[in-house]
């Protein structure tokens, strides 16, 4: 495996290349989660490339660019041990040069979920992607269901601007306790990790009850009075919407996401689940092309 750190050498290595390239964005810290993404693109692509990549563009001001977990050592070993070709771990310097003279503005799917809670995230992740996909040209890209509404805006923003790269989607590795993993996990103490637990059952609660019933009622009610019942976090938002386009749920919809976030002292986290009146969804490609 080989370590790049600057755009340059990344974009010369992979200019001829034939092959297909499947590429995993993060931003480190990686756990069993980024993990199930690289064995993916390991699998399906002659080369996979990781980037660990802490993107300022897509934290508020008073959120957690500083104090995000970062250990780029052990994402080099985890990295090298499961088969990725080039780990991408570029400088802040080397991705924005100078100030960028563009904004791009995520307008659709982008007023709901934490598009909502954290003003312009989307449009940071979407300038970042873009900006990624350039360097990388990947022929793949593998993205966690986790995120579901990042998935969801990616997918959308790679179809409407023909980026030529296919979008995967693959599901949320979770704790045997049902705690979705992630970077921000390590925040939480020992008893809000056990609280935390709280947020899945109250998801897979939300699903059976909806199957029992086939419709969604009062599911959003239930989910919030679980969490408050069992857990000191406080709710940002639970809600209930179609998959992928984020609209409200209506008689034509097919997929469903349940999506939550709540705020623990140190951390906020996500989860939710994506589902069919008759399962939850365990992997997301768009089909129609
Ligand atoms: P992050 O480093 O948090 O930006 O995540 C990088 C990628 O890993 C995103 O596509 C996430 O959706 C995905 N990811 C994070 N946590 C999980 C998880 N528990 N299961 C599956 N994918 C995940």
């Amino acid at each position: 495996m080989q370590i790049i750190r600057r755009v340059e050498e990344m974009k010369a290595i992979l200019k001829d290349n034939k092959e297909t390239i499947g590429f995993v964005p993060t931003m480190g810290y990686l756990h069993e989660g980024h993990l199930s993404l690289i064995k993916e693109s390991v699998k399906q692509n002659t080369f996979t490339v990781v980037s660990v990549f802490v993107n300022p563009l897509q934290f508020g001001p008073n959120e957690d660019f500083d104090t995000y977990p970062r250990d780029q050592e052990k994402d080099a070993k985890l990295a090298k041990e499961h088969g990725v070709d080039y780990l991408f771990m570029p400088e802040v310097s080397s991705m924005y040069p100078e100030p960028l003279g563009y904004d791009i503005t995520v307008k659709q799917g982008a007023d709901v979920l934490c598009g909502r809670s954290r003003p312009g995230h989307f449009d940071g992740v979407v300038t970042v992607l873009l900006k990624l996909f350039n360097i990388v040209r990947p022929t793949r890209a593998y993205f966690g269901m986790k995120d579901a509404q990042q998935l969801a805006i990616v997918d959308n923003f790679s179809n409407q601007f023909n980026l030529p790269v296919e979008i995967i989607g693959l599901p949320t590795v979770r704790a045997e306790d049902g705690l979705a993993l992630s970077s921000r996990n390590v925040y939480l103490s020992e008893e809000e990790k056990k609280e935390a637990t709280y947020l899945s059952k109250a998801l897979f609660n939300g699903f059976k009850q909806f199957q029992d019933q086939h419709k969604s009622g009062t599911i959003i009610e239930e989910v919030k009075d679980t969490i408050n019942q069992n857990t000191n976090g406080n709710i940002d938002y639970v809600e209930f919407l179609e998959y992928p386009s984020l609209k409200g749920v209506s008689s034509s919809t097919q997929i469903f996401v349940l999506a939550l976030a709540v705020k623990f002292e140190q951390a906020r986290l996500i989860d939710n689940i994506i589902f069919t009146k008759e399962r939850i969804l365990n992997r997301f490609e768009r089909k129609d092309d």
